[in-house]
């Protein structure tokens, strides 16, 4: 089972890639195929293997020799190894639950994937991505809750945590943004906000933003010591909400557990 996780991982990673791409250059995500970025060459399916082609072709292109990216295999690496963890922490055979629960996490960490590579490169984020990440998750925390069993009351359910986390994320990243006129944040760090409430659920959004903000202050710190940025410099603060929420959906329970809630 795990095997089919990492290989669903590799697939999905490699059409991450085309998304984050195409999203640059404005293609369409859906139509042609795979062409090289230099020499604009159709490539070949045995030269678009996930992580294998690119080992076999010692990262250039066959036709130009130009180099390929590094980007192309550490996401479809990255995808895999995640879609694993993805496979061992939710997933049951014949649990209704666990198979919404496992679905949903590996459409979001697909998303949150896009924008974390995306936003490292161009300090944007796609709106598309950020419309199905909220979607995905509120669509998945109804699922969750309607097939519960039992089902239990509405208010106390994490639909109910997390659409309250969601909005209390969003309020606050929202009124940052307005405050510093999108210097300190984007709108779309505001609409990963709301993702991230969603996911953790109110009780745990203080750790969840804890580890964001504290992530991207090591980040920032070790920049400036390796001379690699000044003060002045803008980091973008999507991947460290991107991946405080990855953290927080593996190891959220644990969370709890600590801090000593529920
Ligand atoms: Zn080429």
């Amino acid at each position: 089972m795990t095997f089919s996780f990492i290989i669903l991982g590799l697939l999905i990673g490699s059409f991450l890639n085309v998304i984050i791409f195409r999203f640059d250059t404005g293609e369409s995500v859906v139509s042609g195929r795979s062409r090289c970025n230099s020499c604009k060459k159709m490539i070949a399916w045995y030269d678009n293997i996930p992580v294998l082609s690119f080992v076999f072709l010692r990262g250039k292109c066959r036709n130009c020799g130009e180099r390929i990216s590094w980007q192309y295999p550490t996401v479809e690496c990255v995808t895999a190894t995640l879609f694993m963890f993805v496979g061992q922490s939710f997933f049951f055979f014949g649990n209704t639950e666990s198979a919404i629960q496992t679905v949903f996490s590996l459409g979001l960490i697909a998303a949150l994937i896009v924008v974390f590579v995306y936003d490292l490169s161009t300090m944007e984020i796609p709106v598309s991505v950020l419309a199905f990440g909220v979607g995905w998750t509120v669509l998945s925390l109804f699922l969750l809750w309607y097939f519960a069993s039992p089902q239990g009351a509405f208010s106390e359910s994490r639909f109910a945590e997390g659409l309250i986390g969601g909005l209390i994320a969003f309020s606050i990243f929202y009124a940052l943004v307005f405050f510093s006129r999108e210097t300190w944040m984007g709108e779309g760090d505001a609409w990963l906000a709301l993702m991230l409430g969603l996911v953790v659920g109110w009780k745990l959004l203080l750790p969840a933003l804890t580890i964001a903000f504290g992530s991207g202050a090591l980040f920032g710190i070790a920049l400036i010591l390796l001379h690699k940025k000044n003060l002045q410099s803008r980091i973008p603060f999507g991947p460290f909400l991107a991946a405080s929420i990855m953290f927080m959906l593996f190891f959220g329970a644990l969370v709890e557990q600590m801090f000593g809630f529920s």
